[in-house]
């Protein structure tokens, strides 16, 4: 039990209960474990030593500082210890009284000895082996204010003591054996106070596995009950028709699209419903997949809907899918916040609305097929909220982000995948330079050069402020475009679009941009997904660094779609080190799943697929990019998940996780 203040601090750090705490990990460990005798240190030494405290004071010195200097000898020497500002010290420690000190071995003035060094009281007789802050190695824990390590160790320590001997492993023995595992009492002794780094790097080994394993019973769960469901009808594959449908439109599709679109009319075709992430980079052509899935639903008399994350883009799909399936006789209603195109959804075969607006709608009586466009969840929730009792309609969700290997083995695990990995013939890179800010000023003339009294439009981006549209991010993007407009293009047009505009007023700027009555699109992210201006040839990101290389890589194919040369600008402030390398990839790589696949490694899947609060958790101790053990711990849970009503204990702790990570909302 801790007190209100501490609790509060705690809490800071996610700590809620004794678990919590326990699994509060260190994230590194300070290495006191050289004891030595005073006679022997050496300067820069990291040691520790033991010895009696023979005298204590706390001076003023003449800069006004509070030196603590305290005197001890171990037999061999004396050694003076220093402090400053550290009154409190010479009330603590106690004259005559042993005591261990771990740091480094300094010089003050012209002799040898520690300033600011660990302190841990000693029993000069017992000597065994219980210091937890000196003399072995120390872990240290993320911290916060008002919370240290040393106060962390003095709390985890008994708690382990007390906690540990009772503990019940909840993985099988079998599992513990076959992949050579500590058991978990032993891991959680050792993770904390590890006789040496390699006892510390089995210990987390078995917690990563820990991690990992309930992740993959979670998603084959998921698996397992989707599976358990039906659908109304099955889909009867009209080959000839589908063929036609395919033959008629204006270009030929890619073998992958081909491929792609094979393997959603096989789900298709089956009695259990469809649970497929057909993934593909910007501009690789998902959309006409739809459209062919769509005509099928509509060929077998059943109605789809069609989800996309704004409505920018519901409005787009609308008109392309208008544009392909209109002209065979589907019916095409849309629905946004703003827009209605009036239509009894009954009488529909196709109804394509915002996210918000159809999953809390959906109920049209017929429904057979649900198209999710751009959902960061990959539909996890609006599965749940679709499937009715046992039954479901089919269900395919898109995704411009890619997904690299290690996160389709853990956290989409449950869906099968369809990879569009070809671009349509004739597209082109999109050069890129990631711009210092002493050249903003000349990459503003070049830019004005491209724009001013020719075809070509720039986009230039706002630095991306929080996840959603806040009013933050708004302000920030108008005060943006005013310094724009009237300081830095006040020869050009400008026009300014966020995602707190009405949708008329909305599509009134991008159909002004797509007339070119603007030179430039002042904009918040929200362009990222889906908006299609070919004659855009300029896009210009603001404090670049913010963003994840995927969500770069997506705002960067918001150009070069049309004929003509295309540039990416990605402004930035920092010109070293690793955020600076992180952009520079962005110049050399010009695919999604390779951008993606640096961020995993640098920054964590939250960088890819938005924060925590989309549901994708950072692991404590495991790692997305470790395969063989996320391969491991696949293995290992699909053998189980059929038996797993046979380890009680296990099951309560997928319980547990289930209600803290990753539980969909
Ligand atoms: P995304 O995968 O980003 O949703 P879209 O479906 O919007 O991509 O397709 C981008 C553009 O490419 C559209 O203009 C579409 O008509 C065109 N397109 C799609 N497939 C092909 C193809 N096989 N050959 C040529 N153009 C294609
Ligand atoms: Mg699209």
């Amino acid at each position: 039990m801790v007190g209100e203040t501490y609790a509060k601090r705690l809490a800071k750090l996610g700590i809620f209960t004794v678990k919590d705490l326990i699994y509060h990990l260190p994230s590194r460990y300070e290495d006191y474990s050289l004891v030595s005798p005073i006679s022997r240190i050496q300067h820069g030494e990291l040691v520790t030593v033991k010895g009696k405290i023979e005298s204590l004071t706390d001076t003023l010195s003449k800069n006004g500082k509070r030196i603590q200097k305290v005197t001890i000898n171990d037999g061999t020497k004396n050694l003076e210890i220093i402090w400053f500002n550290q009154p409190f010290l010479v009330k603590t420690l106690k004259e005559g009284e042993w005591y261990n000190f771990s740091g480094k071995v300094d010089f003050f003035g012209r002799s040898i000895t520690m300033i600011s060094p660990e302190y841990e009281k000693q029993y000069e007789e017992t000597k065994e082996k219980s210091s937890i802050h000196t003399g072995r190695l120390v872990p240290v824990y993320p911290e916060t204010y008002g919370l240290s390590s040393k106060w962390l160790r003095s709390r985890v320590a008994p708690l382990l003591k007390q906690i540990t001997p009772g503990l019940v492993d909840f993985l099988p023995d079998e599992i513990i054996q076959r992949n050579h595992l500590l058991p978990l009492p032993q891991a959680l002794n050792q993770v904390h106070f590890p006789q040496n780094l390699k006892e510390s790097e089995q210990a987390k080994r078995r917690l990563a596995f820990d991690e990992l394993f309930l992740i993959q019973l979670a998603t084959l769960k998921r698996k397992e009950s989707w599976q358990g469901k039906k659908v109304g009808n099955r889909f009867k594959i009209e080959k000839p028709q589908v063929l036609a449908f395919i033959n008629q439109l204006p270009f030929q599709l890619t073998d992958a699209q081909k491929r792609c679109l094979w393997e959603i009319y096989e789900d298709l075709g089956k009695d259990r419903p469809m649970n497929r992430l057909l993934e593909g980079d910007v501009g690789s052509g998902k959309t006409v997949l739809a459209a062919g899935a769509i005509y099928l639903a509509y060929l077998n008399h059943f109605q789809a809907a069609l989800m996309a994350p704004t409505e920018i883009l519901a409005t787009q799909h609308y008109q392309t899918l208008k544009r392909l399936l209109e002209p065979l006789g589907a019916k095409i209603g849309l629905t946004t916040g703003s827009i209605n195109v009036k239509k009894n959804r009954e009488t529909l075969d196709l109804w394509i609305g915002t996210h918000a607006l159809l999953y809390n709608k959906i109920e049209m009586t017929n429904l057979g097929l649900v198209i999710i466009d751009e959902q960061h969840r990959f539909g996890v929730e609006q599965r749940a909220k679709l499937a009715k009792e046992n039954q479901s309609p089919h269900v395919l969700t898109m995704t411009a982000t890619p997904i690299p290997r290690t996160i389709a083995l853990t956290l989409f695990g449950d869906l099968d995948l369809s990879v569009l990995d070809q671009m349509p013939p004739g597209r082109q890179k999109v050069k890129t330079w990631v711009v210092p800010h002493f050249k903003r000023s000349s990459a503003y003339q070049w830019i004005r050069e491209r724009v001013k009294g020719t075809e070509e439009q720039a986009f230039i981006i706002c630095p991306f402020i929080e996840m959603s549209e806040t009013m933050q991010t708004i302000k920030a993007a108008t005060v943006e475009f005013e310094n724009l407009a009237k300081k830095i293009f006040p020869d050009l047009k400008l026009g300014l679009l966020h995602g707190r505009m009405k949708g008329k007023e909305k599509d009134l700027v991008l159909e002004k941009f797509r007339q070119a009555e603007y030179d430039i699109l002042v904009s918040t992210p929200v362009v990222e997904v889906g908006i299609d201006i070919p004659q855009a040839t300029i896009m210009m990101i603001e404090g670049a660094d913010r963003f994840g290389l995927a969500q770069l890589h997506q705002l960067r194919g918001r150009v070069g779609r049309g004929v003509k040369e295309s540039y990416c600008l990605l402004f930035t402030d920092i010109m070293v080190g690793k955020p600076f390398e992180r952009l520079k990839a962005m110049e050399r790589l010009s695919l999604g799943m390779d951008l993606a696949e640096i961020d995993l490694k640098l920054r964590g899947p939250g960088e890819i697929y938005g924060t925590a609060q989309h549901g994708f958790p950072d692991l404590r101790v495991a790692s997305y990019t470790d395969l063989s053990l996320i391969q491991e711990t696949r293995r290992e849970a699909e053998a189980l998940i059929a038996q797993l009503t046979h380890y009680p204990l296990l099951e309560n702790e997928l319980k547990q996780h289930l209600q803290s990570s990753i539980a969909p909302n």
